[in-house]
């Protein structure tokens, strides 16, 4: 710890999100930062959620981020009240509940002269912008004008229901940010201008709400994406005008693609249309995108699909969507420790070798020493073999719990339609080579889709079973009588049902390939008695009675 650091139990750090959206990974991250900044040093981590731009903001937003965040394993001390979890002393924690709070100190600026009354409108701003230009001057507001109106005048004006903001005013000098993770930098004067703190719709604006709850919550850290640091600026003048303490700041660098674009829902968009054009696809499958908004969107690159609508076209026509919220990586397998611990590495390392660690292990190490400066590049291979590897050390039944979890959250229907036993047979076929908890449900779709709507990969009909000599539908129609025949329908009695038919031709193989296709329309399935005990003898017979009418 550094000498500035208060004692350690005095430790809070908040993360702020504007519930619009998801979850994006960059902010998991800051997150996750915030969380094992505070809880390694005794403190406290807040939860608030900056909802002052009503048009973008929604409960359903913020829920999402809670759960997310719970998701991770990053618990909050304080912050909204959701399943047993926030509450607190400082509340509320939604700032659009907090107006009352803000005009206290809106109320204190404006008695002091440190903010004043503006009633410039959205034209005459824009013509002072105009001006500015023209000049070759970035613009700044300096409100002579409105710092002219007399007391009187103001009064009028409110009262007479003009529309109206507050600035602050900004008194002229230098501004110096301190950053533990950036270093200092020195904004010269004018830098700053008399920005707005209060908007016309009442609300506080962002600069203002974060350094008022920030001092109220006594935030003594403020760990944030890098993009903030400017800001920064601002929130120091107004600290200092409101007499509050100065939090201790740190901006953490952005998370980009390893091609150094940034992460962004446009990632996702970009995929899509790539696969559409690759498979030739000229309108939308039935119940994904409506015609209007696919040609549109098909036309105009700078047109995004809403995310619902993306999966679902997605999702129709087999494409995979790169991840980018935290959710998209929940709904894809992914571990939540595993996504915490990579997560981690990029912007900090623990220095050494080290790579694997647990969140206990980043409460206890994490430091803004080691957090980088420059953007970190996300690694999808590296956190894919991450997952693989944490999958391949679960114990069995902690593979058959999970994976159990996800699929009731994520698929329950596949999940309904498989009793416990045939899921686990389906779970300990699948453990070896699962690279997230969604891989067998993945590549199981055949056991839930309907008999009849089943197809064959062609290749995989010419070789197990059109080819061969004999032909592969020759032991395929051999099998077929001794299932027929089977009372029983087990994965042992399946085995001896067979044995008989794979004893004559001596190969195993050259039975099991020829069904596997025939009922799962594809080469790759669990074991051949596993796969046939779980779609159950019905099933079993129709896709093989299919498969050989198709010939
Ligand atoms: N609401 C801001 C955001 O989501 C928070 C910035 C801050 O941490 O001060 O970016």
């Amino acid at each position: 710890m550094t000498a500035r650091e208060p004692t350690p139990s005095a430790v809070v750090t908040r993360f702020a999100p504007s519930p619009s959206g998801h979850l994006h990974v960059g902010g998991a991250r800051t997150a996750l930062f915030c969380w094992a900044f505070a809880k390694g040093r005794g403190g406290r981590f807040v939860l608030r959620i900056e909802d002052t731009d009503q048009k973008r903001s929604s409960d359903a937003a913020s829920i999402g981020f809670v759960k997310d965040l719970l998701w991770l394993g990053i618990g909050f001390d304080e912050g909204p009240q959701y399943e047993g979890h926030g509450g607190g002393p400082n509340g509320p924690y939604f700032q659009a509940q907090r107006l009352e709070l803000y005009q206290r100190y809106f109320d204190l600026l404006l008695s002091r002269g440190d903010a004043y009354y503006a009633f410039e409108s959205a034209d005459e701003l824009a013509a002072m912008r105009a001006r500015a230009k023209e000049r070759n001057e970035p613009f700044r507001y300096t409100g002579e004008q409105a710092r002219a109106l007399s007391a009187d005048e103001v009064k009028r004006r409110l009262a007479a229901g003009d529309p109206a903001v507050i600035r602050f005013h900004t008194r002229a000098g230098p501004i110096t940010i301190h950053d533990e993770i950036l270093g200092d930098a020195t904004l010269p004067n004018g830098e700053v201008d008399d920005f707005v703190i209060r908007k016309a719709d009442g609300f506080p604006t962002y600069h203002f709400a974060v350094v008022v709850d920030d001092e109220l919550m006594g935030v003594t850290h403020v760990l944030r994406a890098q993009e903030h640091f400017n800001n920064s600026a601002k929130h120091i003048v107004l600290q200092d005008a409101l007499r509050f303490r100065r939090p201790i700041y740190g901006h953490l660098p952005l998370i980009f693609n390893p091609d150094g674009s940034k992460m962004s829902k446009r990632d996702k968009d970009k995929v899509l249309r790539k696969a559409v054009a690759d498979k030739g696809i000229t309108a939308p499958p039935p119940g994904t995108v409506d015609l209007a908004q696919f040609t549109a969107w098909l036309k105009d690159k700078n047109i995004q699909l809403e995310l619902d609508a993306g999966q679902s076209l997605a999702q129709a026509i087999g494409a995979v969507l790169p991840e980018i919220n935290v959710d998209d990586f929940r709904r894809s397998g992914y571990l939540p420790e595993v996504i915490c611990n990579f997560l981690a590495l990029n912007g900090w390392s623990p220095g050494g070798d080290v790579e694997k660690f647990d969140r206990e292990f980043l409460k206890a190490n994490f430091d803004l020493a080691r957090v980088v400066k420059t953007a970190a590049k996300f690694d999808r291979t590296k956190l894919l073999a991450f997952n693989l590897d944490a999958i391949q050390a679960m114990s069995r039944d902690e593979f058959v719990t999970r994976v159990a979890a996800h699929g009731r959250e994520m698929h329950p229907q596949f999940m309904s339609k498989l009793t416990e036993a045939q899921f686990r047979s389906l779970c300990d076929a699948s453990h070896e080579r699962s690279k997230t908890l969604d891989d067998l449900f993945r590549t199981n779709t055949f056991l839930t889709t309907p008999d009849d709507d089943l197809s064959w990969d062609q290749k995989a009909l010419a070789k197990f079973i059109r080819g061969g000599t004999p032909a592969g539908s020759v032991h395929l129609v051999a099998a077929r009588d001794l299932l027929a025949r089977c009372d029983e329908w087990t994965v042992p009695a399946l085995e001896a049902a067979l044995k008989p038919l794979s004893d004559s031709i001596g190969n195993v193989g050259l039975i099991a390939q020829p069904l596997r296709v025939a009922v799962s329309g594809g080469s790759v399935s669990p074991p051949i008695y596993d796969t046939l005990a779980i779609l159950g003898r019905e099933s079993s017979l129709r896709r093989i009675d299919r498969c050989l009418a198709s010939l």
